[in-house]
């Protein structure tokens, strides 16, 4: 700069040559030039520019060197309203200025640049000078560099206290060995409830940390240097003011802070609250614990098929179920090895097929198989199949499936199942149904059987009301008060009515049923069964009648035995007060004979007729002629016509007809036919016996004028005792045997007998047919 001085062409200048500036200016220009330190000066009224090599660095190429002796407006124009006042206040005697880092924006290098200067302007005297100053001597250094490095240091630690106020994780400082707290940040001081921590130790702050050991962790990190982590480590603290003490786990480290020397100076703290991460966990391994154990408790178990790895995932229980032990309970898919295929039951095996075809279209399916296990127990299972995942192309690639042991429940319905059959088999073979009755829903449930009983199909659909329709009306309100007597008293309720089925007819029916009561005696529901018992009631009807008949024949006979006594036991007395000789000895004979021969018939009639019932009457077949039979018959049954005075006319076919027969036996029947037709007739009456052939028959009707037979007693007077009240009454009255007989010897023959009469008093007419034998006689 020296040299460039030397050699500059002050002419233009307001200086003019050096040679001629003033012992002060050439004093200081002499020192400028000497230092490394930036320096400048200002001289003389124009305030001509002069500057040391230090400071021509930082004015650039648009001002060195062709500002040297230029005047300071000129040259500074651009920071003039800065600098111009600063430089007024030195010359006007008004004393030195003191910049420290004023931003004085200048051009150089072409832009306009940002330039930091912390500088000094100080008078230099001049006698010569106007108030004894010459000029204007500045000490300068530029401190861009260091402004610019303070202010983004300033910003990096505004950013840092940012942080370290927003970070939602915990941050604090804690000095000296007693862990004092230097500062804490807003999330740390939440966790401690917003108690006042800085400026006091942790153990005066925080007094719940030391008794849970964490002043001793801090105590041994200040000691050995050494940072401390950790993870869900437990801490009970207060979160509130003055609340209740919380539970929370946070992660953290204490990080010791060391100085220059490497001393342990203090413990940066840094953390998060991860409190409900943690509880998310813990609630996580419980519920994934009491699924477990739910599975076992429910005999279930579970696997997850992956398709892209080819394993198979079994969970514990899944492979209890299956009695399978794999390492890490990873299995084979697919091929020989798969051990889920392996395990199926040989009927079953196709299944694992229809399951993956399945598990192709549904995300959802069920299944259900049996499983032989290792130790050879073969087990049902049910369960399903869930595809929790597909390819791009829709390919199952995994699925979880789901499985219970249903053993139990599938014996229990198997045997539900026998029992029912059974039942039903029982229910059908003693013609029974069921019904059930759920009081409190009034809905009534019948077995199939029972629809049939009822004669219904079953779209009818049965109620408690109903139902009552079908009883016969003479047994229905006595049914109703029954049954609801049973209810009340807690009995069991067996009944039997009638019922009218749909089509008309009449069925009795066995009625058995019991409620079931709740806790409170409250019936919930009846159920039982019904039974066909008509045919047992009619065989106790005709028991019944069976007995009535045998009452009616007992004493009927009673009195037709005792009747012949009394002329018998007359006769005996008379025989005892006569001498043999007395005429009236021959009377008391003929009495007691044809008494006792009637007894003889009686008898006799009787042991027929209890060996017609015991089939043990043999009857002695032979060819015989009508003719003979009929002519017998009418021999028998002369004396009684006679007696009666009543006419009787016979007509028989032209030719002879021949049949196979008892002669004796048949006559016997034509004779009853014919007596009967003379007592039951009133005196001179009118008798006809008619024989003719009919195809293969032989028919012989025997009609009279008598007192008839009332329709209703037609089919009974063939029974045994079956005589007609009107007819008992009159004197010539049987036994109500005679009918009963002949019909056993017809049939014997195989023959029938029937009776027709127009009504009481109009007659009637018998009539006997029998086959007739083949050929002539
Ligand atoms: P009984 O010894 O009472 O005649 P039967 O068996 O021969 O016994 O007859 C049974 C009943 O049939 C008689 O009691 C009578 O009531 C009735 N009966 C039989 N034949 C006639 C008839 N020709 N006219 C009217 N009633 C008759």
């Amino acid at each position: 700069m020296g040299a460039l001085m030397r050699a500059h062409d002050w002419s233009g200048s307001s200086l003019g040559p050096p040679s001629g500036w003033p012992q002060s200016l050439r004093t200081a220009v002499r020192l400028m030039l000497n230092t490394g330190h930036p320096m400048y000066i200002w001289w003389g009224p124009e305030l001509a520019c002069l500057y040391n090599d230090a400071y021509c660095r930082s004015i650039g190429p648009e001002r060195h060197p062709q500002s040297l002796g230029r005047p300071a407006v000129e040259v500074w124009a651009e920071i003039w309203p800065v600098i111009g006042p600063q430089i007024e206040q030195v010359m006007s005697g008004r004393g030195a200025t003191w910049h420290v880092d004023q931003l004085v924006p200048i051009t150089r290098h072409g832009r306009v640049e940002d330039v930091y200067w912390t500088y000094s302007y100080s008078p230099i005297d001049d006698e010569a000078a106007p108030g004894g100053i010459g000029g204007v001597l500045v000490v300068c250094t530029e401190t861009t560099r260091q402004v610019l490095t303070a202010r983004q240091l300033g910003a990096e630690r505004d950013r840092l206290a940012r942080l370290f106020e927003q970070a939602p994780i915990f941050m604090a400082l804690l000095h000296g060995r007693e862990h004092r707290f230097e500062i804490a940040n807003p999330a740390y001081l939440q966790l401690v409830g917003h108690r006042p921590v800085v400026g006091k130790t942790v153990a005066e702050a925080l007094p719940e940390a030391a008794g849970q050991g964490y002043i001793a962790l801090l105590d041994s990190v200040f000691a050995s240097g050494e940072a401390y982590r950790a993870n869900g480590a437990k801490l009970d603290v207060q979160t509130t003011p003055d609340g209740p003490h919380e539970q929370r786990f946070l992660d953290f480290v204490y990080q010791p802070i060391k100085d220059a020397g490497g001393a342990v100076t203090g413990i940066f703290v840094l953390g998060a609250d991860v409190t409900l991460r943690t509880q998310a966990y813990h609630s996580l391994r419980e519920s994934e614990a009491s699924f477990r154990s739910a599975l076992r408790a429910g005999r279930m178990g579970s696997w997850e098929t992956d398709h892209r790895s080819k394993s198979r995932i079994w969970s514990q229980e899944g492979m209890a179920l299956f009695g399978l032990d794999l390492v890490d309970g990873r299995g084979r898919l697919g091929g020989p090895d798969d051990e889920y295929v392996a395990a199926l039951h040989p009927e079953d095996r196709h299944l694992a097929q229809h399951y993956h075809a399945l598990a192709q279209h549904q995300d959802s399916f069920a299944a259900d198989y049996r499983v032989v296990r290792p130790d050879g127990t073969t087990v049902w299972m049910s369960g399903r199949g869930l595809v929790t995942a597909r390819d791009a192309d829709g390919k199952p690639q995994r699925l979880v499936s789901i499985v219970a042991d249903v053993t139990e429940a599938k014996q229990a319905d198997e045997k539900l199942r026998v029992e029912r059959e059974r039942l039903r088999l029982a229910l059908g073979a003693g013609r029974m149904g069921a019904f059930e009755l759920d009081m409190r829903t009034n809905e009534l449930w019948w077995s199939p059987e029972t629809f049939d009983l009822f004669g219904v199909d079953e779209t009818f659909v049965p109620t408690r009301e109903n139902v009552l329709d079908f009883l016969h009306p003479d047994d229905r309100a006595e049914f109703v008060k029954r049954r609801s007597d049973a209810i009340a008293r807690g009995m069991p309720f067996l009944d039997e009515f009638r019922i009218q089925r749909p089509d008309g007819s009449t069925v009795w029916i066995g009625y058995q049923g019991r409620a079931e009561y709740d806790a409170d005696s409250r019936p919930l529901r009846t159920l039982g069964i019904v039974m066909d018992i008509s045919e047992r009631k009619q065989v106790e009807r005709i028991l019944r009648d069976a007995d009535q008949q045998k009452d009616d024949f007992i004493a009927t006979l009673s009195h037709e035995l005792r009747n012949p006594l009394a002329p018998i036991r007359n006769a005996i007395d008379i025989l005892r007060h006569i001498p043999p000789t007395d005429p009236r000895v021959a009377w008391c004979h003929g009495v007691i004979g044809r008494q006792t021969e009637q007894m003889t018939r009686l008898l006799e009639d009787l042991l027929d007729v209890s060996r017609l019932s015991r089939t043990q009457l043999t009857l002695r077949i032979g060819r015989i002629e009508l003719g003979a039979v009929v002519r017998q018959a009418i021999e028998i049954a002369q004396p009684v016509i006679d007696a009666a005075g009543h006419e009787l006319v016979v007509s028989m076919p032209d030719e002879n007809v021949l049949l196979d027969g008892d002669l004796t036996r048949l006559a016997q029947v034509f004779s009853n036919v014919l007596i009967n037709a003379a007592k039951y007739t009133p005196a001179n009456g009118s008798i006809s016996l008619r024989a003719l052939r009919e195809g293969e028959h032989i028919a012989v009707r025997v009609k009279d004028t008598g007192i008839g037979i009332a329709a209703e007693n037609l089919a009974r007077i063939f029974k045994m005792f079956g005589q007609v009240e009107s007819a008992l009454n009159r004197s010539q009255g049987g036994q109500g045997i005679g009918l009963a007989l002949a019909r056993g010897l017809v049939e014997l023959h195989g023959g029938t007998i029937e009776a027709r009469s127009e009504g009481l008093g109009k007659g009637s007419e018998f009539e006997i047919r029998l086959p007739a034998g083949q050929g002539r006689a």
